[in-house]
């Protein structure tokens, strides 16, 4: 107090204390101007602020490298899985105040204990992701899709040029290595839901799509009285003018089918840190990652049982591959 000559006067107590600090606060405001003192406020509020429990020091191990972080809670519970290309910054910015939603806030105060993963680059990091927030469920990852019941439409012939669609598991379908299949839905609700708006936007006919029995035999559709539906059900559009126009609206829906004989490995590389690593994957399904030959051929062993299929893996996978100049080697013939 010396150093800024502050006096409390004939004052005593808490009010000489308040009556310092206000002297202290006008001699501040004077000598560095008042945008500099809240710039200086917002900084330090910005500070990690570290629940009790978790040690900063763990913070500072956090590596600048892409990876997976997983946070634990009360008996070891496992809490949230979450990504980054820099998990430093990323799991300290879950612990920055200035970021917190109340949802943010309340996951970070029952943080116990903090574990990570590092990976060569993004890919790995995000199929690492995926895989443990279906394996392990995490509390608060609202990205909760079982894949267990996950269906696509599979198209069938039933005549020459009469195709219908036919609701089939996504697991059932081979991991994908038909050409006939469209969309990947959650459950059968969701499935039959799109259908029937595609029906309604290109005036399909609900009968011949499945999704509505017929009165009786020979009754057209309710679509067709109302004029929703240009009559496939009563004979008044060929099956096969139907089927085309069918197959066309549902093209956006298409799902790309394994396009290799077997499984392959998609190389990541960190020419920096000179590290690698290889995704092996086979029908969609992430079987595991490996650093060496050694690794790919245990995993290419035990992989019955090894990664389901999933809809968020298949996403990522055929966006991954879209993009060219990814490095693949063909690790298998089936
Ligand atoms: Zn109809």
């Amino acid at each position: 107090m010396v150093r800024h000559d502050l006096t409390t006067g004939d004052r005593c107590g808490a009010l000489a204390e308040a009556h310092l600090l206000w002297q202290f606060w006008c001699l501040l405001k004077r000598d560095h101007g008042e945008e500099a003192l809240a710039e200086a406020i917002r900084q330090q509020l910005k500070r990690p602020s570290l629940p009790p429990q978790l040690d900063s020091v763990v913070l500072d191990d956090l590596p600048e490298s892409p990876g997976v972080y997983l946070f634990y809670g009360d008996n070891d519970a496992l809490l949230y899985v979450g990504k980054s290309v820099n998990l430093r910054q990323r799991v300290r910015a879950h612990f920055a105040s200035d970021l917190r939603e109340y949802k943010e806030m309340r996951l970070s105060q029952e943080v116990r204990r903090l574990h990570w993963h590092e990976t060569v680059g993004e890919l790995g990091a995000l199929l690492l992701e995926s895989r443990l927030v279906k394996e392990c469920q995490p509390i608060h990852n609202r990205r909760l899709r079982r894949s267990s019941d996950l269906c696509t439409w599979h198209l069938v012939q039933v005549a020459p040029g009469d195709y219908r669609p036919r609701l089939v598991g996504g697991q059932a379908a081979g991991c994908l290595r038909s050409e006939d299949l469209f969309g990947l839905f959650t459950n059968r609700r969701e499935a039959t839901d799109t259908l029937r708006k595609e029906a309604a936007a290109h005036e399909l006919c609900p009968i011949i799509l499945g999704l509505e029995k017929p009165a009786r035999p020979g009754r057209p559709c309710f679509a067709h009285q109302v004029k929703q539906c240009r009559g496939a059900c009563v004979g008044k559009e060929a099956v096969d003018v139907h089927s085309a126009r069918m197959i066309a609206a549902l093209m956006k829906l298409k799902l790309t089918a394994w396009p290799y004989p077997g499984a392959i490995g998609i190389v990541e590389r960190d020419e920096l840190r000179e590290e690698e690593e290889v995704h092996v994957v086979n029908g969609w399904r992430h079987l595991g990652s490996a650093r060496s030959e050694a690794e790919i051929q245990g995993i290419l062993l035990g992989e019955s049982g090894q990664g389901r299929f999933d809809r968020d893996t298949y996403n990522l996978l055929t966006a991954h591959l879209a993009k060219g100049r990814v490095r693949v080697r063909l690790l298998s013939e089936r």
